[in-house]
């Protein structure tokens, strides 16, 4: 009689699916999990297919399958499977991980009643539903245009700041939700924490159904209760990060993608996938609709609905009519010099503002007090033991911080190089700005937004709800700021200090600095007042401000998809970058010579490999790293190269460990 095998994927970097026998007495079908024995552990793997025949001699059995919930469909086997070979790795590195760790861990005797708990998991409050505004011509154009036949259909929603893009969503939600009462929905945004706003606005939209979300912030238990929920069909919706792309579903019928082009889909550990690329392609191995939505889509979507390959809708107006788009001028800088940061017309400006009683956002995205401190005598600089990067001021805790890896230091009293009392601070993050703030504006409530202000969980949301209930009249804050909120008093956006970026030696700064300056700029006039965006800057010609003014995204995006269109750079090539890392830069640079001598052998005419150099920031923790880049004509090419380049690299003899990082966004 033949025998059956059983092939698992594990979490581990072997490329092919593990077999093993299947015991007689245990039922078990594709798409399950189970326990198998892996070198002297028990691990959780999947089972992705049966043979009769085995390229093994000795087969181990399959020691039981862990429970009895549904199987993961062929739809989700077939996304990791594509997502593990695209981005190089193990099939079972990608789909492992992707399961909350309830799901992946061994199940201990109370599993079964574990699974029952979860199944009960208490549902939110649901408030009285919200209304429901009229759509305006264009946002009802597309909601009878979109199609939603059983086909794959990308569509880009390209809508200024306050267009209405998140009240489309709610109605094409609607219109899948209402049409089959076993769809659901996914709707995927950026690592923020704007998912619980975003979460009681579904949930009140559709009371009557289950709405859940998948976030990394999420405790364990809740993230298996959803992702449960998702997998057995109960809830209908689910509002989640980059993760939630490898959600298990039991119908799924409509993605969505806001703000698009926001570089947190991408994830930079582990397997570094770019969940909007992937949600691409989820939906069309479901052949269903998804839509992108940006009021600065990336430039890789732009040009694909440029050249129709996504189904482009553009929504040009504010969708409240009491709401004004925001008018914005320069400061400059050269003329009227800041003082403590701000220039004569920006702290006329705020004053004016706070009187008659509207808010102020200040935009600093730069976390601490200063980024360095600095010995007047003799000039030392803070830096960081474990990295080549400098330690910040931060004057709430007293301590010099890494950013990079976290080492602190409480803050000398003396220079610990010449004993100087004379120790400066340098520059300005938002703890500084707070503080001159608050020292030149006493009366007023000001409240800080920033990565440190965030981190306890919970406070970020009390921060936004203090501005959305008009407790805070000046907000100053990071990028966290410029997200998304719907905030309606405010009347003057401030941006101070984002020169440095539009002459940042990596191709993608402008795009994101032009994209960031418009969400940002897009917080002021949501609501009958008017809004005013003021940007300090010495580079007052600067073409990025000449489109911001006029809030013209496309003439922006044409300008730089020509400038990449000449110098071959993505979208109009495909990158991938191999990442090596070692304790001397030394020895990682030879070792990325070995690489790139390999890749010279195998590569194509189509395939161009650079110089191995030391990353930007070269040591961190310690560790050194250097980069290889390797760009081809297009991501075809490139996944045709890395296929063959990937197995015989991975075989050479070398010290150091190194990734790949495919279409990386920063470097
Ligand atoms: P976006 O997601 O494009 O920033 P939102 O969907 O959040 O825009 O809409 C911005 C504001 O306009 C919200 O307060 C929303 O309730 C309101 N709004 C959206 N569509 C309409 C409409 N058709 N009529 C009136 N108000 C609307
Ligand atoms: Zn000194
Ligand atoms: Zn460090």
């Amino acid at each position: 009689m033949a025998k059956r095998i059983a092939n698992v994927i594990v979490d581990s970097p072997i490329r092919e699916p593990l077999d093993y026998l299947v015991p007689a007495d245990i039922e078990i079908q594709v798409g399950q999990r189970c326990l198998v024995p892996l070198g002297t552990r028990k691990v959780v793997g999947i089972v992705v297919g049966f043979s009769e025949e085995s390229r093994f001699s000795k087969l181990r059995e399959v020691i039981s399958r862990v429970d009895d919930i549904a199987p993961l469909s062929f739809g989700w086997l077939a996304l990791t499977s594509f997502a593990a070979r695209y981005y190089q790795s193990g099939w079972g590195q990608v789909a492992i991980p992707a399961l909350p760790k309830f799901f992946r861990k061994l199940p201990g005797k109370l599993h079964e009643r574990s699974l029952e708990r979860l199944r009960k998991e208490k549902k939110r409050a649901v408030k009285e539903p919200s209304e429901k505004p009229h759509l305006n011509s264009e946002q009802s154009a597309i909601v009878e245009e979109f199609q939603m036949d059983g086909a794959f259909y990308p569509a880009l929603i390209f809508g200024i700041t306050g267009s209405g893009k998140t009240e489309v969503y709610l109605h094409l939600m609607e219109k899948v939700l209402l049409s089959d009462p076993a769809a659901q929905v996914l709707l995927m945004v950026p690592e923020i924490n704007l998912t619980p706003q975003l979460v009681e606005r579904v949930q009140s939209r559709f009371p009557q159904l289950e709405v859940v979300s998948w976030n990394s912030g999420m405790a364990e238990g809740q993230k298996a209760s959803s992702w449960l929920a998702c997998h057995e069909g109960r809830a209908r919706i689910l509002v989640g990060t980059r993760l939630s792309v490898f959600a298990s579903f039991k119908s799924l019928k409509l993605i969505l993608v806001d703000e698009e082009h926001d570089p947190s889909f991408k994830s930079q550990e582990g397997v570094r996938y770019n969940a909007r690329d992937l949600a691409l392609k989820r939906a069309s191995i479901e052949r269903i609709p998804i839509v992108l939505g940006s009021a600065t889509p990336s430039l890789e979507s732009y040009k694909n609905a440029l050249e129709g390959k996504f189904k482009l809708f553009k929504l040009t107006q504010r969708a409240n009519s009491n709401a004004h788009l925001p008018e914005l001028s320069l400061v400059d800088i050269r003329k009227d010099k800041p003082v403590n940061g701000l220039s004569q017309e920006t702290a006329d400006a705020i004053t004016e503002t706070i009187n008659s009683g509207r808010q102020v956002i200040v935009f600093l995205n730069r976390r601490g007090f200063a980024p360095v401190v600095e010995c007047k005598n003799c000039g030392w600089q803070s830096t960081c033991p474990h990295c080549s990067t400098y330690a910040v001021f931060h004057k709430t805790t007293g301590r010099l911080t890494c950013h990079y890896c976290g080492w602190s230091t409480p803050l000398p009293k003396t220079c610990p190089k010449c004993g100087s009392y004379e120790l400066l601070p340098i520059g300005r993050g938002t703890q500084r700005a707070e503080e001159e703030l608050e020292t030149r504006w006493p009366e007023a409530r000001v409240s800080r937004l920033d990565q440190d202000s965030a981190r306890q969980r919970g406070s970020a949301s009390k921060v936004l709800d203090a501005v959305h209930n008009g407790d805070v009249d000046i907000l100053i804050g990071t990028q966290i700021v410029a997200k998304g909120h719907d905030f309606k008093n405010v009347g003057l956006v401030v941006v101070l200090n984002t020169d440095p970026r539009l002459f940042s030696s990596d191709y993608r700064a402008r795009e994101r600095l032009f994209s960031v300056l418009m969400q940002v700029s897009g917080r002021a006039g949501r609501d009958k007042t008017e809004g005013k965006v003021l940007i300090q800057t010495r580079y007052t010609e600067d073409d990025i401000f000449k489109h911001l003014k006029s809030q013209d995204y496309e003439g922006f995006a044409a300008g730089e998809l020509e400038a990449r269109r000449a110098s071959f750079m993505v979208p109009f090539s495909a990158q991938a970058l191999l990442v090596a890392e070692g304790k001397e830069i030394s020895s990682v640079l030879a070792f990325l010579q070995k690489l790139k001598a390999l890749a010279e052998k195998i590569k194509g005419p189509s395939v161009r490999i650079f110089e191995p150099v030391p990353l930007t920031v070269q040591k961190v923790m310690d560790i050194e790293r250097g980069q290889l880049l390797i760009e081809a004509d297009n991501k075809v090419e490139m996944q045709k190269f890395l296929n063959r380049f990937q197995p015989e690299a991975l075989s050479l003899k070398a010290k150091g460990s190194w990734y790949i990082d495919v279409d990386p966004l920063n470097y």
